[in-house]
């Protein structure tokens, strides 16, 4: 590991406190801590902080970090990239390499007619892009009056304003007058929180046939796309009963509506399979990519789009009048195509799909299945959610609900493992490097804070 500097942590806690707005944070609360916990290095699923704890991460970050912290590879690949070029834009018909051989990789990965990719920075402006793309197609085709994008309740597509808008946060909606027009939000498929007494199959289409109604109540004719996480994650790791996705797929099919798959969180082995996508069976038109396309060494995001909409677009010989300075960012790239290839190295995508990923969800269920406080664990490949409830066998929650699972959250990282709480769920979405003995820890930390918290 590297030598780690000899931070005065004390005076940075108190320029945070002064100077630094940290994102998504409540800055009272940033201020009645005494400034943010600062994390000053990291090595595989292993984060520190200022005060020497060890902490296991079990967020890759922030489900970004997939092949793991202190890749020397990655740091060797931007060094070598920034000496050659540091930058150069794609705008005005120039381009560098790395953008280009990446474009080319990642459409490899995506498969079937998803052939063109068109870079940005963030998984929100990859949204952005959606959005404009999108209306940009319709109104290219000629049928303008597909402007209507479809999403899910609690769904998180980023904070931008198209992008928080297409999210269906009701308390990210507040701050900023959201949404823009144009946006309907149907129910998420959360057989748990929202399904619990029926059959989960029946549940999922009752989920799916959601969006045909909204489709037909809005008119067919008026609606651009639906918009989708393969698995929310933001929204408290909700995976849908199976057959939903295959439902929501015809549905899209039947009335002549882009899909649109959000893989920020998802893409990059998270299932076990590339792309979300991939593992539930269907062919998106636009794929949103961001976090594990670079593990998050860089940013970079990406937007892959189908065949079919780029001849529109190139018939047309209309310029796509969108994009960012840093869009296809040269040194980002490259670090992402040796991100890429350490996963294929490394095979994290199949140790996900059939080592970590059903080692994970087999202690989850021994450890956790009959803690009294649990209602619900559930996962798939490094992704998953335990549910606390006031009541074995029921949903039912403690108090008003959402208080049980901040106060089991902080038992988790007082304990050294770092996890989020969603509501009532202990979410988790550790580095794809993580080993068996690591996951004992983290699965027998939360009982260990579920036994403390009770
Ligand atoms: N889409 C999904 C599914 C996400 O989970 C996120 C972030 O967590 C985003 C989009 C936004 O990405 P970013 O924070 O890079 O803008």
């Amino acid at each position: 590991m590297v030598t780690v500097r000899n931070y005065d942590i004390p005076a940075l806690r108190k320029l945070d406190v002064a100077h630094h707005l940290p994102a998504q944070s409540s800055y009272k609360l940033q201020q009645d801590m005494g400034g943010s916990r600062i994390i000053t290095h990291a090595k595989g699923s292993t984060v520190y902080d200022g005060e020497g704890h060890a902490i296991l991460d079990g967020m890759a970050g922030l489900w970004c970090v997939n092949v793991g912290y202190g890749r020397k590879e990655l740091v060797d690949v931007a060094a070598r990239q920034m000496e050659e070029l540091p930058f150069y834009n794609t705008f005005f018909r120039t381009a560098t390499p790395p953008p280009i051989e990446l474009a080319a990789k990642v459409a490899s990965l995506l498969g079937g007619n998803l052939n063109h990719v068109f870079f940005n920075n963030s998984g929100s402006e990859s949204n952005d892009t959606v959005f404009r793309l999108v209306r940009t197609y319709w109104a290219l085709k000629g049928e303008p009056k597909r402007t209507i994008f479809i999403s899910r309740h609690n769904a998180y597509h980023g904070s931008t304003v198209a992008s928080a808008s297409l999210g269906g946060m009701d308390f990210m909606h507040v701050q900023g007058g959201l949404p823009i027009p144009g946006i309907e939000h149907v129910m998420q498929p959360y057989w748990f929180g929202d399904g619990f007494n029926e059959d989960p199959v029946a549940f999922g289409e009752r989920a799916a046939a959601a969006i045909e109604e909204r489709i037909l109540a809005v008119g067919p004719e008026n609606v651009a796309a639906f918009i989708g996480e393969p698995v929310q994650g933001a929204g408290g790791v909700i995976i849908p009963p199976p057959g939903y996705w295959q439902k929501v797929e015809a549905i899209c099919r039947k009335y002549g509506i882009l899909l649109v798959s959000d893989e920020v969180i998802c893409g990059f082995g998270r299932l076990g399979e590339w792309f979300g996508f991939q593992h539930f069976g269907i062919k998106p038109d636009i794929v949103s990519m961001a976090k594990g396309l670079s593990s998050g060494y860089l940013p970079i995001s990406a937007t892959g789009v189908s065949s079919e909409i780029v001849e529109v677009l190139r018939a047309s010989g209309e310029e796509f009048v969108h994009g960012y300075t840093y869009s296809g960012h040269p040194v980002a790239a490259a670090v992402a195509l040796r991100n890429i290839q350490i996963m294929e190295d490394e095979h994290l995508v199949e140790r996900t799909r059939e080592d970590t990923g059903p080692y994970l969800a087999k202690v989850l269920a021994e450890r956790l299945g009959d803690h009294p406080l649990v209602g619900e664990v559930r996962s798939l490949g490094l992704i998953g959610a335990v549910e606390i409830v006031a009541e074995k066998g029921t949903n039912r929650r403690h108090g008003t609900g959402g208080q049980a699972g901040p106060i089991v959250r902080d038992a988790c990282i007082a304990r050294g493992l770092m996890v989020r709480a969603i509501r009532d769920a202990i979410v988790m979405s550790p580095p794809l490097v993580i080993t068996h003995a690591e996951i004992d820890q983290l699965v027998g930390t939360i009982a260990d804070a579920l036994d403390a918290s009770a």
